[in-house]
């Protein structure tokens, strides 16, 4: 038997995050966001479940191929554009859309070959201080992109570095507009965050929106909403079999460091899940779990292959019993990744990405 662990992919729950998405931004077409391999889920799992979308949106020219070999002929976009020279091919062959930062991107373009011109999106830094030209160089990068033979339409992006907190998006929103103001072309600003929260900002909605987060069913801006609240369903769900029940007594202490010393009896079960299943080892004792779908916590250090749960209160549970360690236990009850990456001091992000290759993925 192999290890009784196993991540599920939740196939309606992508779907119903898309619909909620749509919901949101009614007005803009969707790009579905599945870069760093559709956020830990799998691009080929999440595929089907997310053609409803108008375009998916990534990284890398390898995700691009695999959603062209899944038989999708609508839109591609390369977010951060081309690396070199070479990667231009590759966008003419396989008709991808991409992001133009800078002027060597430029300067690529201008000595590419192509019989097909190229969509590209002009990325405008209005804040962030990543990628993208200076809104007063801005017009001058267009300009000079619109003269290339190589180019067709010339769509303008920005991104927000405050979507999810207080400063959000006004500043940036003002920026953008005005220095695109009489510029023709679609516009796409907004990430989950901003498509979720900023519903009244017509400008942040046009004319594409960007969401990845909340299609995996991760609150973009946990805490101060929960996915619950934002009506998200978690897309992954991480489970594993408690395979050895320990008897403390006071004093006893839990795994690697003794961080966790028991002060009265109580009763513990192993979990098959450590941090090479991709488990934060940084979670760290009173880290939310649920165990048959009723909730608990974990106890002392995450280990390499196993972590410890608290079974006080639970005498039916025990050897064989399911610890859910994020998303959805087999009665319903659900227990958000947020969560547990509040606890380990980072976001849902960063777990979903995270999942271990040896962990077994089924998806329903
Ligand atoms: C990753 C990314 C997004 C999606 O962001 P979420 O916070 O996951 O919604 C949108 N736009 C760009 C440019 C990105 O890199």
């Amino acid at each position: 038997m192999p290890r009784p662990i196993q991540a599920t992919i939740h196939l309606g729950a992508l779907r119903h995050n898309l619909a909620r998405a749509r919901h949101a931004a009614p007005d803009a077409q969707i790009w579905a966001v599945v870069k760093a391999n559709a956020y830990g889920h799998g691009i080929e799992r999440v595929f089907d479940s997310l053609r409803a979308a108008d375009g998916f949106a990534l990284l890398d020219l390898d995700e691009a191929s695999r959603i062209r070999a899944l038989g999708w002929r609508g839109p591609i976009w390369l977010l951060e554009g081309v690396f070199e020279t070479r990667d231009l091919e590759l966008c003419s062959r396989l008709g991808l859309w991409h992001t133009v930062h800078c002027d060597e991107q430029i300067d690529m373009l201008a000595l590419h070959k192509t019989h097909e011109p190229h969509r590209v999106f002009l990325k405008m830094n209005s804040g962030m201080n990543r990628l993208g030209f200076a809104p007063g160089r801005y017009r001058a990068a267009w300009t000079r992109l619109n003269a290339l033979p190589q180019v067709d339409e010339i769509s303008m992006l920005t991104h927000f570095s405050d979507a999810d907190g207080p400063l959000g998006i006004a500043a940036q929103v003002a920026r953008f507009e005005e220095a695109t103001r009489d510029l023709p072309g679609e516009r796409s600003l907004s990430n989950s965050a901003a498509t979720l929260r900023f519903g009244s900002d017509a400008a942040a909605k046009a004319d594409w929106v960007r969401p990845g987060i909340a299609l995996y069913g991760s609150s973009p801006d946990f805490p101060a909403q929960s996915a619950q609240d934002w009506g998200l369903q978690p897309a992954m769900s991480l489970s594993a079999r408690i395979i050895a029940v320990q008897h403390l007594q006071p004093g006893d202490s839990v795994g690697y460091g003794s961080q966790f010393v028991a002060e009265q009896a109580m009763r513990m079960g192993v979990v098959a899940c450590g941090y090479a299943d991709g488990y934060p080892r940084s979670c760290p004792t009173g880290t939310p779990v649920l165990v048959d779908g009723v909730r608990s916590r974990t106890l002392g250090r995450v280990s390499m292959d196993m972590l410890v749960v608290d079974l006080s209160g639970l005498p039916q549970a025990g050897l064989g019993s399911t610890a859910t360690l994020w998303g959805q236990a087999a009665n319903g009850a659900t227990l958000s990744i947020d969560e547990v990456a509040q606890a380990a001091g980072t976001v849902g992000y960063e777990l979903m990405c995270a999942l271990a290759s040896r962990v077994p993925v089924v998806v329903v």
